[in-house]
């Protein structure tokens, strides 16, 4: 077996590969050197140095598996990995504790402005009484996302003797419970928590999550760690919190453009930065080494491997077969997930027609998990992890079949249940096209596609019209609308391909129009 490895990696994992593989460390290569040292390897290990484009992915006549020491992965070409049936693995959990011990530090150090009376003494003042901190014992740290992060935060809270809140819409309260935290909304996290710590991934829905209005509702003198992603804080928001004193602190590994130079926060006593260091530790970086070449080996031995990021190892052809309906699938999870509300408690995937009898449901099933949980958590769930991920969120996962697949060959039905209700998408593969042929109870054909606005409501004359009023004024405008209905004056469910980005003040006004029952944005 022969490895290139590209960027710095830790050694032990580089030392693993050396027991078991012809290894070639070569970094700060150029594409050109790149592509010919590539040509006879079976496996390449990087970082996020090396950028593996299509071009390199190419030229690799061997080429098996690209492993990435690390969590992200935009400096692979995935979709050209996976065309060429290369597996790309990566090492999501490597630096969860890693991150979490900074958080704590970060709120240790706004606790007892560790960072200011460094700086304090260092600049030959001995002021004691400037600096009283506060204690962290019974304090209530308000945990806003419980992934992998967000939990282990919480367990070293726990020795500090904090009470723990979390707000996290896609965990189960069981689970949750079982980390020994009261899940609460968002709303009460931002009233009682004396710390707010944010774990969650940047998505549309967690952007600017934290802004004026979620600060007006916190404490008056609590504290902010941002070590997630910039974009979550909107920036100017949290400037003026600090500022007037609503907010006593914050700290911040993470910002809206890094390295962050020029920005006013970093003018202000009581905001503590650090550049990005959330994942820096040799332990972090030691393990992603190993985990990556861990992976790697077990690939090229053929044996499974744990952090696949692109595919699973099905034969080509049988990949090739299903390509179409694992698209349908992980869209109808995709579009679910965007329409429930609550806690996701149990999915129901029903096969019916030609797809009833199709050996493969498994997969299938797991590209709608996939489309479900991918957007909510950070990286990582793919065809072939989505059963475990969705087990570790206590989600419960049923297959039916059905011969009846109304007017088309096959049809895929999808059912979610929450602790809040149930949804139901239809769709099927209309020459290799998605199509969404139900929601709900409502039949309706659409290609998901782009911006959508769902709206449900009563079924009279003029409700459309003033829908339409109301994204005219705003100056959004409607590309195609569809409107499904059961029975002749009962609900109605109206569908709106938008140009423009909706909103949730939009929404909210859409919503509060008489005769109308729920409006949710979509986005495919
Ligand atoms: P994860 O995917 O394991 O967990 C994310 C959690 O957020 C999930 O439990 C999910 O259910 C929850 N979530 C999703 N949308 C939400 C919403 N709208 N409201 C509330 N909760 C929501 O991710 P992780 O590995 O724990 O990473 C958490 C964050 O830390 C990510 O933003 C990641 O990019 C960041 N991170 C930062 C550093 C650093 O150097 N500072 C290093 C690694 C990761």
């Amino acid at each position: 077996m022969k490895i290139l490895v590209s960027d710095h990696l830790h050694e032990a994992g580089i030392e693993l590969l050396r027991q078991h593989a012809e290894v070639e460390v070569a970094t700060g290569l150029s594409k050109e050197e790149l592509i010919e040292k590539i040509r006879d390897k079976d496996g390449l290990l990087v970082r996020s140095a090396t950028k593996v484009t299509r071009d390199v992915i190419e030229a690799a006549e061997n080429l098996k598996v690209i492993g990435r020491a690390g969590v992200g992965v935009d400096n692979i070409d995935i979709k050209a990995a996976t065309e060429r049936g290369i597996i790309v693995v990566n090492a999501p959990e490597a630096s969860s504790i890693t991150v979490a011990e900074h958080t704590i530090g970060l709120m240790l150090a706004l606790a007892r402005r560790i960072p200011q009376a460094n700086a304090s003494l260092k600049a030959g003042k001995w002021e004691k009484k400037k600096f009283l901190g506060i204690e962290l014992r019974g304090k209530t740290l308000g945990v806003i996302g419980m992934g992998r992060i967000g939990s282990q935060v919480v367990r070293k809270a726990k020795a500090f003797e904090m009470h723990c809140i979390a707000y996290d819409p896609y965990i189960s309260k069981k689970l949750a419970e079982e980390l020994g935290v009261e899940v609460v909304e968002l709303d009460e996290l931002l009233a009682r928590s004396d710390f707010i710590t944010i774990h969650v991934p940047l998505t549309e829905q967690t952007r600017h999550l934290i802004n004026a209005e979620a600060i007006a509702k916190m404490k008056d003198g609590a504290y902010l760690i941002n070590a997630a992603r910039g974009g979550v804080v909107d920036e100017a928001a949290l400037y003026d919190a600090l500022r007037s004193g609503k907010l006593a602190g914050a700290a911040l590994d993470v910002f809206e453009k890094e390295p962050p130079f020029g920005n006013p926060l970093l003018e202000l006593d009581n905001c503590i930065v650090t550049p990005h260091l959330g994942a820096s530790t040799e332990e972090a970086q030691r393990y992603a080494s190993l985990i990556a070449c861990e992976e790697v080996l077990k690939v090229l031995r053929g044996e499974p491997p744990r952090n696949v990021v692109n595919m699973p190892r099905l034969p080509p052809e049988v990949l090739d077969k299903l390509k179409d309906h694992l698209a349908l699938a992980e869209a109808l999870g995709n579009f679910a997930i965007q329409l429930v509300s609550g806690r996701i408690r149990d999915v129901e995937v029903t096969f019916c027609g030609a797809l009833a009898e199709e050996e493969h449901q498994e997969v299938l099933t797991n590209a709608a998990l996939k489309g479900l949980l991918s957007p909510i958590l950070t990286e990582g769930v793919n065809l072939l992890n989505a059963p475990v991920v969705a087990k570790n969120r206590d989600i419960r996962i049923t297959q039916a079949k059905r011969e009846d697949a109304e007017k088309y060959e096959s049809l895929i039905i999808l059912r979610v249940k929450t602790d809040e209700g149930e949804t139901m998408v239809k769709g099927s593969s209309v020459g290799g096209e998605v199509r969404i042929t139900g929601i709900e109870e409502y039949a309706i054909e659409l290609t998901p596609s782009g911006k959508m606005l769902i709206v449900k409501h009563e079924d009279k004359p003029g409700m459309i019209g003033r829908v339409a009023t109301v994204l005219g004024e705003k100056q959004i405008n409607i590309g195609a609308m569809q409107v499904g209905r059961r029975e002749k004056g009962e609900t109605q469910l109206m569908v709106l391909s938008v140009d423009q980005p909706v909103g949730k003040e939009v929404v909210k006004e859409i919503a509060s129009i008489p005769g109308v029952y729920s409006v949710k944005e979509l986005e495919m």
